[in-house]
């Protein structure tokens, strides 16, 4: 997931008016009220923004594995790339400055079309964890200085050094794994010559890419890849914390297979900073999981959540889980396990609807699975409202729940079916799995695909 950047407490941040952010709320408010587009609403508390403003082009820069620059990992387009350009320079560019004009103006890019698409099912969208996360900001966003507010650097980066990883999960690719690049030239889906990809040419390139908002830098949010594995981050933490930044909010999407990288342990790193927020990312328990996600193992995920629940208490630990057809159906154990196994809340457990490879969509199955699925989450809803009375978390797991159903309703892509059918066969051929013994209602979806294919 790429997602979001953490809680942004004013506390953890400094220099946080050093990108001239002003004090127009009342402006903006006003605007907005004229506008007669206001909307809430985070958590804890009311904040009224226009229903499309997104704040992730006014404060956040996405560096992709191949080095594109885009406000957010969600966005269909880049601005610039980092080989060719610089952070700096994309920031301040015309194309940026485009898409918050259309912010400001009420609308929204139709590079957002992924968030867009979320919302209308009714499930969250990255936006929504934007302006949730970001709430300081959009307060005092300037909606008629645009160009004054944003400053000369961003303050949050969404950081992805390459795609080195140890995993290569179904619903992912060579782009963003590594390990995937075997079997993607074996099944011609890379051009690429090599396993691994990096977005900055070498370390003193992206040394000089970061100089100029080293010190106004407010967050740094890391995937990948994965970032445990990737020597880059670990240095880039020494960095920090030599330059006396420990006062930085780190961020994380990890699969936490590892907890160190040769002498270098995370957990003693974290302990320099007192802001950490780790999304762990878990599609499904067991073998399951396993089947989705190569190379994952359930065992080493619990035990590296317990150590750093113990070692680093002030680490903020949530799951990300990315809702497939595969998986679907397996939400309801993959909630259990999380809230027996790694101490998890309900509000710890953040679901996101998969949208690409639109193969992959929940929305595939076929109408009368579609069915089948939703009575068994409404009969899991059933049971937390019975096992968790009075827990205040349980409002929020439901409307996931709830935006989860919406969209496997929302659209119907029942004609993409065989080509699920024929990647997950290819798959198992190549990995020796067997997706008919895991994955609930496989074989109704073959039979079904049968039909489909001419
Ligand atoms: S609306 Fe979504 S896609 Fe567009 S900039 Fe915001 S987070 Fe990114």
């Amino acid at each position: 997931m790429c997602r979001g950047g953490s809680e942004d407490h004013p506390k953890m941040a400094r220099s946080r008016s050093a990108n001239g952010l002003g004090s127009l709320i009342d402006v903006v408010f006003s605007k907005l009220l004229s506008q007669n587009k206001v909307s809430d609403l985070t958590s804890g508390f009311f904040v009224m923004v226009p229903k499309s403003l997104c704040i992730a082009p006014f404060v956040n820069t996405h560096i992709s594995v191949s080095g594109g620059l885009k406000p957010c990992c969600e966005y269909a387009d880049e601005h610039g790339n980092v080989e060719t350009s610089t952070v700096s320079a994309a920031w301040r560019s015309e194309r940026m400055d485009k898409i918050r004009k259309m912010f400001a103006e009420g609308k929204t890019p139709a590079g957002c079309a992924r968030c867009t698409e979320r919302e209308k099912s009714g499930a969250r969208s990255l936006r929504d964890d934007y302006n949730s996360a970001y709430q300081y900001h959009l307060k005092q966003l300037s909606l008629t200085d645009v160009e004054k507010t944003v400053g000369d650097f961003p303050i949050s980066l969404d950081l992805r050094f390459s795609n080195l990883c140890n995993l290569k999960c179904r619903i992912c690719y060579h782009g963003f794994s590594s390990k995937w690049f075997g079997d993607a030239k074996k099944m011609g889906l890379t051009v690429g010559d090599k396993a691994v990809i990096s977005s900055f040419k070498s370390p003193e390139d992206f040394a000089a890419q970061i100089a100029p908002g080293m010190q106004t830098i407010q967050t740094i949010y890391f995937a990948g890849g994965e970032p445990l594995m990737l020597d880059e981050h670990y240095n880039l933490l020494s960095d920090l914390i030599k330059n006396d930044r420990t006062d930085i909010n780190l961020a994380y999407n990890s699969n936490m297979s590892f907890l160190s990288l040769r002498d270098k342990s995370i957990v003693e790193l974290w302990k320099h900073f007192p802001s950490v927020a780790l999304e762990a990312s878990i599609d499904a328990v067991g073998e399951l999981g396993a089947l989705v996600r190569n190379g994952f193992n359930w065992e080493t995920f619990q035990q590296n959540i317990a150590t750093v629940r113990e070692e680093c208490p002030h680490v903020r630990i949530t799951f990300g889980v990315t809702v497939s057809v595969m998986t679907i159906a397996a939400l309801p154990s993959l909630c259990d396990g999380l809230v027996s196994e790694c101490k998890a809340k309900l509000s710890d457990i953040a679901m996101r609807p998969l949208q690409d490879p639109s193969f992959y969509r929940m929305q595939v199955m076929p109408a009368d699975m579609k069915q089948t699925v939703e009575r068994k989450l409404r009969d899991h809803l059933a049971q937390l409202r019975m096992s968790h009375v009075g827990d205040e978390c349980l409002r929020g797991y439901i409307q996931q729940i709830e935006g989860m159903i919406s969209f496997m309703y929302d659209s119907d892509y029942s004609a993409e079916l065989p080509e699920f059918v024929r990647m997950a066969s290819t798959l198992d051929q190549l990995r020796r799995e067997d997706t008919e013994a895991l994955v609930e209602g496989f074989s109704d979806m073959k039979r079904v695909a049968e039909t489909l294919t001419p």
